[in-house]
């Protein structure tokens, strides 16, 4: 078939990487020049220790408290928005134990099926995703938190991931280089992390060489039907005809779907991250600072930053502000790593595709039979990537999928 894959973010590249495998010949057509989404200046973590979604309880009176400082983790821009209010609602319904129960087995069965293909990938790949499997680190400051993190853990046993407590001084013993002042943490060794920029620059180079087609700088705008089909793709620069669409806009989900008559929920998530370049001492594992929900990853002798999470609509304006406490968190947690503030020019900004029940969307339209949709994978996108791609492969060939699909179905 000949398949229009629309966006060059990590999931419309392994959508085309796995595709392109089975024989079909694919078109990825792209808004930007390809150099720059949310899939490149991310933490780059494989994180199956996610596997409790976003919309869970306690996070609504959280957020409201931290709504009212202007350097807390969490802000929402007050905007009259339906779409905002909608996603709202929906993620304040869904913020509960029995909905967390539904779907953290599904969450689950995609972080660990995406692990493993991810580091199949990578190794295919010659190693280009600089991925490594050595784990990551939950570290916290208070008791409060250290009893959420045991909670967690004790929890992951039961998916037969391996979690373990560790004292201050057992965290300290795994980082030689660096001193860690923190209370504890958890030690989740199943989690990886690699390079984004390289994972993204490494797929596009396969893809290109397994004979994809990539229009940069054509915006979709809008489609063409005939019957209950899609058969042409309406870009600024001219139209693309196409027997099969797949959809993997990020954060522009909600818009590009509505034009083909799906309502979905989306909300672009504003996060910042920053990347200190050929450091002396490093950290040797990637962690997450939770009271501060700071995430930080050595990148060879790079070390990356990032974190805060803002409801402000398809905006990458980067609030100083907000970069602010992520760099003191990561020097309070690490007190020798000396970070600096950075300049505004080095900060960089990217939106993540938030869905109000934290679950991606992973799908053949009800309206048409040849669009098949993929995003709304909020912090996890590159987690799951793999997974999805290989997911939205049988879904095209109209295939059993690898796991069960309804928890991520489009309209729900
Ligand atoms: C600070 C931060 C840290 C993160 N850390 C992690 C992490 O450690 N692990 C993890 O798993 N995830 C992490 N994430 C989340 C992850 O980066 C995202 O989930 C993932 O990159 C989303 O990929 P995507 O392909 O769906 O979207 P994107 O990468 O945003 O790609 C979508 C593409 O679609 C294009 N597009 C949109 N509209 C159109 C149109 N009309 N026409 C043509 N093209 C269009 C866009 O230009 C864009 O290039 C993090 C995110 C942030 C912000």
């Amino acid at each position: 078939m000949q398949i229009t894959i629309i966006g060059a973010g990590i999931i419309g590249l392994t959508s085309a990487y796995y595709l392109i495998k089975e024989g079909h010949e694919v078109t990825i057509i792209e808004k930007n020049e390809g150099t720059d989404n949310c899939s490149f200046g991310n933490a780059g973590y494989i994180s199956p220790s996610h596997f409790i979604p976003l919309a869970s309880p306690g996070i609504v009176a959280q957020g409201l408290k931290w709504m009212l400082s202007s350097s807390s983790p969490f802000y929402i821009k007050p905007r009259l928005d339906t779409s905002l209010v909608r996603w709202g609602l929906k993620f304040y319904t869904k913020a509960n134990e029995n909905t967390v129960a539904q779907n953290a087995p599904h969450l689950n069965n995609i972080l660990q099926l995406s692990r493993n293909l991810m580091i199949d990938l990578d190794l295919e790949l010659n190693h280009g995703f600089q991925l490594e499997t050595k784990g990551c680190l939950m570290l916290y400051k208070t008791e409060k938190t250290g009893h959420h993190e045991a909670e967690l853990a004790h929890e992951a046993l039961k998916y037969g991931m391996e979690a373990t407590v560790l004292s201050q001084a057992e965290v300290q013993a795994m980082e030689s280089e660096v001193k860690v002042d923190v209370l504890g943490g958890v030690y989740f060794p199943i989690d990886c992390h690699l390079h984004p920029v390289r994972m993204m620059e490494t797929m596009k180079a396969k893809i290109l060489e397994m004979g994809a087609t990539i229009l940069y700088g054509h915006e979709v705008k809008d489609f063409e039907f005939e019957n209950k089909k899609a058969s042409q793709v309406i870009t600024d620069k001219g139209v693309v005809k196409t027997e099969h669409i797949v959809v993997a806009v990020g954060s522009w989900l909600e818009i590009i779907s509505r034009k083909l008559g799906i309502d979905l929920l989306l909300q672009p998530g504003k996060g910042y991250s920053i990347t200190y370049g050929k450091r002396t001492n490093n950290l040797s594992f990637p962690s997450i600072l939770v009271d501060d929900r700071v995430a930080m990853t050595p990148l060879g002798s790079e070390l990356r930053v990032g974190g805060t999470m803002e409801l402000c609509g398809i905006n990458h304006e980067i609030n100083m502000n907000r970069v602010k406490p992520i760099v003191q968190a990561a020097n309070s947690y690490y007190p020798d790593i000396n970070l600096e503030m950075p300049t505004f020019k080095k900060v960089w900004s990217g939106l993540r595709p938030c869905s109000p029940d934290g679950l991606p969307y992973i799908g053949n339209s009800p309206h048409h039979e040849n669009v098949t949709v993929a995003g709304g994978h909020a912090m996890i996108g590159i987690s799951l990537a793999a997974g999805t791609g290989l997911l939205v492969k049988q879904l095209v060939q109209q295939e059993k999928t690898e796991i069960p699909l309804h928890a991520f179905r489009l309209e729900r």
